[in-house]
This record gives structure tokens, sequence and C-alpha cells, in this order.
């Protein structure tokens, strides 16, 4: 078989995010799988006005399968409590779905994704998109630098983008 180019192969025609948190543990659009626990899809629910885009998950959320448990997580839970949001009106995502690392020992150390593994993964987000409907789209940390919010913008229409760092 052909080598996948991106994970369009496996996100299901009619997403709903209960579909897509079950076919995203099946995906091969990259390489990224193949070391990882497992996918991370999301929090939150389809209502959320606000989508807050990390980079991918961590460590604990491979080992988890939720996003932002981890240090990132607490972090982000400070902020929006500063911020006076509150976090069960946002949805939670990464640009990618699975953990990217290098193994050090008995340690994993966390390996920026690629811009192709951003792009690979987008038919998730994309798909994300779909069934939130957001008002707000903010591009967090990594994920926010490197080209990645410009490609967002490219590959999805009618998209406002927020980046914060
Ligand atoms: S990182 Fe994204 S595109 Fe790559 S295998 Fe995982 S879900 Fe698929």
């Amino acid at each position: 078989m052909a080598e996948a180019k991106d994970a369009t192969a496996w996100v299901p025609a009619r997403p709903t995010l209960r579909r897509l948190a079950e076919a995203v543990q099946d995906c091969r659009g990259c390489e990224l799988w193949e070391d990882a626990t497992q996918a991370v899809l999301s929090t939150g629910t389809r209502e959320a006005r606000l989508m807050l885009v990390g980079e991918q998950p961590g460590d604990r959320e491979d080992r988890e399968g939720e996003p932002f448990v981890g240090p990132a997580g607490r972090v982000l839970a400070t902020a929006l409590e500063t911020a006076g949001i509150d976090p069960g009106e946002t949805y939670l995502t990464n640009a990618v779905k699975h953990f990217r690392f290098e193994r050090r020992g008995k340690r994993r150390i966390h390996e920026a994704p690629e811009l192709r593994h951003l792009v690979a993964c987008h038919p998730w987000l994309e798909a994300e998109l779909t069934v939130v409907d957001p008002d707000v789209v903010v591009c967090l940390g990594a994920s926010a630098r490197g080209g990645y919010d410009e490609a967002l913008a490219e590959l999805v229409s009618d998209l406002r983008v927020a980046a914060s760092a």
C-alpha cells in the first residue's frame, strides 16, 4: 500500500466528536503513531465557542489519553482562570494527535512536530472545526509559531485565528 500523505483516509465522512475520538486511534496518516501509546483527540463539547489548539500531546497526555493534563495544562488552567474564561466553555485540542518524542534512556523527551506532521494531521482538526464550529480559534504556544497559523489559515477558510504564545 502506498504511504499515506495525510490523515484524510481515516477521518469519518460524517464526523461527530465521538466518532473522531474512536477513528483517530487507527490513523496512519504519518509515522507518529508508531511510538506513541495512543492518539489524543480533545476535551470539550461541540457547544464550545472557544477552541484552543496546542501543539501535540505531551508525555502524560500520551499515557492518559487526555489533552492538557500535564504541566502545560496547569498553566493553561491558570491562564483561563485569570482571564475569567470558564474551562467548561472551551474545546481543547492539539494540532498533532500523537506524541512525538525522542528516547533518552527511560525518558521520553518532547520533540516538536515538523510542519509536515501538522499538515498530515490537519484533516482531524478540520473535522473538529466542522463539528464544533467555534467563534474563535486560539493557537497556543508552539502551534502558533513556525508557520502553522499561516498553514491553518490557508487550509481552513472563514476562520478567525488569534495567536497567543
Ligand atoms: S499524528 Fe496525526 S496524522 Fe500522524 S498518525 Fe497521528 S493522528 Fe494520524
